[in-house]
Protein backbone atom coordinates (compact mmCIF):
# COMPACT_ATOMS: atom_id res chain seq x y z
CA UNK A 1 0.00 0.00 0.00
CA UNK A 2 1.18 3.46 -0.94
CA UNK A 3 2.68 5.81 1.99
CA UNK A 4 -0.25 7.87 3.13
CA UNK A 5 -2.75 5.64 2.24
CA UNK A 6 -3.84 3.39 5.08
CA UNK A 7 -3.97 -0.36 4.69
CA UNK A 8 -7.38 -0.49 5.84
CA UNK A 9 -8.28 1.97 2.59
CA UNK A 10 -9.27 0.34 -1.06
CA UNK A 11 -7.93 2.63 -3.39
CA UNK A 12 -8.29 1.27 -6.65
CA UNK A 13 -7.81 4.34 -9.24
CA UNK A 14 -4.39 5.05 -10.24
CA UNK A 15 -4.81 8.46 -10.96
CA UNK A 16 -4.12 10.03 -7.11
CA UNK A 17 -2.18 12.85 -6.71
CA UNK A 18 1.31 13.18 -4.55
CA UNK A 19 0.84 13.71 -0.67
CA UNK A 20 -2.63 12.85 -0.66
CA UNK A 21 -3.45 10.82 2.47
CA UNK A 22 -6.55 7.98 2.75
CA UNK A 23 -8.01 7.19 6.00
CA UNK A 24 -9.24 4.01 6.97
CA UNK A 25 -12.37 2.34 5.28
CA UNK A 26 -12.03 4.67 2.63
CA UNK A 27 -12.88 3.59 -0.91
CA UNK A 28 -11.76 5.22 -4.10
CA UNK A 29 -13.30 3.87 -7.08
CA UNK A 30 -11.06 3.05 -10.38
CA UNK A 31 -11.77 5.74 -12.56
CA UNK A 32 -11.63 8.75 -9.98
CA UNK A 33 -9.39 11.90 -10.42
CA UNK A 34 -8.08 12.69 -7.13
CA UNK A 35 -5.41 15.86 -7.00
CA UNK A 36 -2.30 15.95 -4.87
CA UNK A 37 -2.30 16.19 -1.14
CA UNK A 38 -6.11 15.89 -0.69
CA UNK A 39 -7.34 14.42 3.18
CA UNK A 40 -9.33 11.62 2.31
CA UNK A 41 -11.24 11.02 5.87
CA UNK A 42 -12.85 7.57 7.45
CA UNK A 43 -15.64 6.03 5.24
CA UNK A 44 -15.43 8.63 2.56
CA UNK A 45 -16.26 7.16 -1.25
CA UNK A 46 -15.33 8.63 -4.24
CA UNK A 47 -17.24 7.10 -7.12
CA UNK A 48 -15.48 6.77 -10.71
CA UNK A 49 -16.51 9.66 -12.56
CA UNK A 50 -15.82 12.39 -9.40
CA UNK A 51 -12.67 14.32 -10.17
CA UNK A 52 -11.40 16.45 -6.98
CA UNK A 53 -8.73 18.92 -7.48
CA UNK A 54 -5.88 19.44 -4.71
CA UNK A 55 -5.33 20.21 -1.39
CA UNK A 56 -8.85 19.03 -1.08
CA UNK A 57 -10.26 18.04 2.72
CA UNK A 58 -12.74 15.21 2.14
CA UNK A 59 -13.68 14.94 6.19
CA UNK A 60 -14.77 11.53 7.68
CA UNK A 61 -18.05 9.60 6.20
CA UNK A 62 -18.62 11.81 2.79
CA UNK A 63 -19.59 10.06 -0.05
CA UNK A 64 -19.33 11.28 -3.60
CA UNK A 65 -21.20 10.07 -6.27
CA UNK A 66 -20.35 10.57 -10.25
CA UNK A 67 -21.34 14.10 -11.40
CA UNK A 68 -19.86 15.53 -8.63
CA UNK A 69 -16.19 18.04 -9.38
CA UNK A 70 -14.24 19.53 -6.40
CA UNK A 71 -12.08 22.39 -6.89
CA UNK A 72 -8.59 23.04 -5.58
CA UNK A 73 -8.71 23.52 -1.56
CA UNK A 74 -12.37 23.42 -0.73
CA UNK A 75 -13.64 21.70 2.42
CA UNK A 76 -16.28 18.78 2.65
CA UNK A 77 -17.11 18.87 6.07
CA UNK A 78 -18.09 15.51 7.88
CA UNK A 79 -20.79 13.58 6.81
CA UNK A 80 -21.81 16.37 4.04
CA UNK A 81 -24.60 14.85 1.54
CA UNK A 82 -24.22 15.04 -2.18
CA UNK A 83 -26.49 13.12 -4.70
CA UNK A 84 -26.60 13.22 -8.46
CA UNK A 85 -30.06 11.78 -9.52
CA UNK A 86 -33.02 15.06 -8.88
CA UNK A 87 -35.57 11.88 -9.58
CA UNK A 88 -34.60 8.96 -7.84
CA UNK A 89 -36.32 5.67 -8.59
CA UNK A 90 -35.25 2.07 -8.45
CA UNK A 91 -36.94 -0.71 -10.37
CA UNK A 92 -39.11 -0.17 -13.35
CA UNK A 93 -38.50 3.98 -13.27
CA UNK A 94 -34.55 3.52 -12.64
CA UNK A 95 -33.18 6.68 -14.33
CA UNK A 96 -29.88 5.91 -16.53
CA UNK A 97 -26.73 7.99 -15.34
CA UNK A 98 -27.33 9.99 -18.79
CA UNK A 99 -29.97 11.72 -16.74
CA UNK A 100 -27.94 12.66 -13.96
CA UNK A 101 -27.24 16.06 -12.38
CA UNK A 102 -23.97 17.51 -12.11
CA UNK A 103 -22.71 19.30 -9.13
CA UNK A 104 -19.72 21.22 -9.08
CA UNK A 105 -17.97 22.74 -5.66
CA UNK A 106 -15.71 26.13 -6.47
CA UNK A 107 -12.29 26.72 -5.33
CA UNK A 108 -12.27 26.74 -1.91
CA UNK A 109 -15.71 26.69 -0.60
CA UNK A 110 -16.56 24.91 1.96
CA UNK A 111 -19.60 22.56 2.94
CA UNK A 112 -20.48 22.48 6.51
CA UNK A 113 -21.16 19.03 8.45
CA UNK A 114 -24.11 17.36 7.36
CA UNK A 115 -25.09 19.63 4.87
CA UNK A 116 -26.78 18.30 2.01
CA UNK A 117 -26.61 19.41 -1.76
CA UNK A 118 -29.15 18.45 -4.19
CA UNK A 119 -27.30 18.15 -7.16
CA UNK A 120 -27.48 20.20 -10.31
CA UNK A 121 -26.06 23.38 -8.23
CA UNK A 122 -23.16 24.44 -8.09
CA UNK A 123 -21.46 26.32 -5.15
CA UNK A 124 -18.98 29.06 -6.38
CA UNK A 125 -15.83 29.51 -5.07
CA UNK A 126 -14.96 30.42 -1.58
CA UNK A 127 -18.33 30.01 -0.53
CA UNK A 128 -19.47 28.50 2.83
CA UNK A 129 -22.61 26.45 3.19
CA UNK A 130 -23.50 26.12 6.72
CA UNK A 131 -23.79 22.57 9.21
CA UNK A 132 -27.41 21.28 8.35
CA UNK A 133 -28.23 23.15 5.16
CA UNK A 134 -30.05 21.84 2.69
CA UNK A 135 -28.77 23.58 -0.77
CA UNK A 136 -31.60 23.71 -3.74
CA UNK A 137 -30.27 26.74 -5.92
CA UNK A 138 -26.87 27.98 -7.25
CA UNK A 139 -24.64 29.34 -4.48
CA UNK A 140 -22.62 32.05 -5.34
CA UNK A 141 -19.25 33.00 -5.02
CA UNK A 142 -18.35 34.62 -1.56
CA UNK A 143 -21.38 33.76 -0.03
CA UNK A 144 -22.89 32.37 3.20
CA UNK A 145 -25.42 29.69 2.80
CA UNK A 146 -27.61 28.70 5.37
CA UNK A 147 -30.86 26.70 6.57
CA UNK A 148 -33.40 24.55 5.03
CA UNK A 149 -34.06 25.38 2.26
CA UNK A 150 -30.38 27.22 2.41
CA UNK A 151 -30.74 31.25 1.81
CA UNK A 152 -28.15 33.65 1.88
CA UNK A 153 -27.60 35.32 5.42
CA UNK A 154 -24.03 37.21 4.18
CA UNK A 155 -20.76 36.99 2.75
CA UNK A 156 -17.49 35.25 3.86
CA UNK A 157 -14.21 36.04 3.26
CA UNK A 158 -11.44 33.55 1.31
CA UNK A 159 -10.09 33.72 4.63
CA UNK A 160 -13.18 32.35 6.10
CA UNK A 161 -14.70 35.09 8.18
CA UNK A 162 -18.05 36.69 7.80
CA UNK A 163 -17.42 40.20 5.92
CA UNK A 164 -18.90 43.47 7.07
CA UNK A 165 -21.39 45.49 4.75
CA UNK A 166 -18.14 47.39 3.68
CA UNK A 167 -16.84 43.98 2.49
CA UNK A 168 -13.44 44.93 3.95
CA UNK A 169 -12.31 41.82 5.89
CA UNK A 170 -9.72 42.28 8.93
CA UNK A 171 -7.39 40.13 6.86
CA UNK A 172 -7.24 43.05 4.36
CA UNK A 173 -8.83 41.40 1.59
CA UNK A 174 -11.52 43.30 -0.24
CA UNK A 175 -14.42 42.40 -2.21
CA UNK A 176 -17.19 44.15 -4.38
CA UNK A 177 -20.78 42.72 -5.21
CA UNK A 178 -20.80 41.06 -8.61
CA UNK A 179 -23.59 39.85 -9.61
CA UNK A 180 -25.50 37.35 -6.74
CA UNK A 181 -22.04 36.87 -5.66
CA UNK A 182 -18.72 39.15 -5.00
CA UNK A 183 -15.42 39.37 -6.74
CA UNK A 184 -11.78 40.20 -4.77
CA UNK A 185 -11.26 43.71 -5.56
CA UNK A 186 -7.06 43.55 -5.92
CA UNK A 187 -5.31 45.65 -3.13
CA UNK A 188 -2.05 47.26 -3.93
CA UNK A 189 0.76 44.43 -2.89
CA UNK A 190 0.69 40.69 -4.05
CA UNK A 191 -2.47 39.42 -3.74
CA UNK A 192 -4.10 36.07 -3.84
CA UNK A 193 -7.65 34.89 -2.93
ZN1 LIG B 1 -10.46 37.72 5.45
Amino acid sequence: MRKGFHRLAVVESTTVGKGTRVWAFAHVMKGACVGARCNLGEGVFIESGVVLGDDVTVKNGVALYDGVTVADEAFLGPHAVFTNDLRPRSGRFKRPPSKFAATNVGRGATIGANATVVCGHDVGAYAMVAAGAVVTKDVPPYALYAGVPARRVGFVCACGEKLPQSLRCSCKRRYRRSGAGLVAVAARGPTSP
